[in-house]
């Protein structure tokens, strides 16, 4: 090794903060952490989860909630809109009363 152009590395621990898993490792940084590691993503463990850190799928979900919520809304209003004004009572009828027979 040459001298003086190296990195400093260390002798450091990697440690996921979804499951706990440690291990160690050579790094030019210590103390490293990963927010999912092969013991518990779900393309390693075969498990059918999906993996939401950071509150994206709720977020998701929020949004889709209230545009479907707004899609009714203008559905509804689409259709008071379409629905036939009351018929009038007929200006003759009225002045001559219902026809009997
Ligand atoms: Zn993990």
């Amino acid at each position: 090794m040459k001298a003086d152009i190296h990195p400093k590395t260390f002798e450091t621990n990697i440690t996921c903060s979804t499951c706990g898993t440690v291990w160690p490792t050579h790094s030019t940084r210590q103390g490293l952490r990963v927010d999912i590691c092969a013991n518990c993503h779900p393309f390693y463990t075969g498990e059918q989860r999906i993996v939401d850190t950071a509150g994206q799928v709720d977020r998701f979900m929020r949004r889709l909630q209230s545009s479907q919520n707004q899609q009714a809304a203008a559905a509804r209003r689409r259709e008071e809109q379409n629905k036939p004004a009351p018929k009038k009572p007929s200006l003759l009828r009225e002045i001559y009363g219902e026809e009997t027979e």
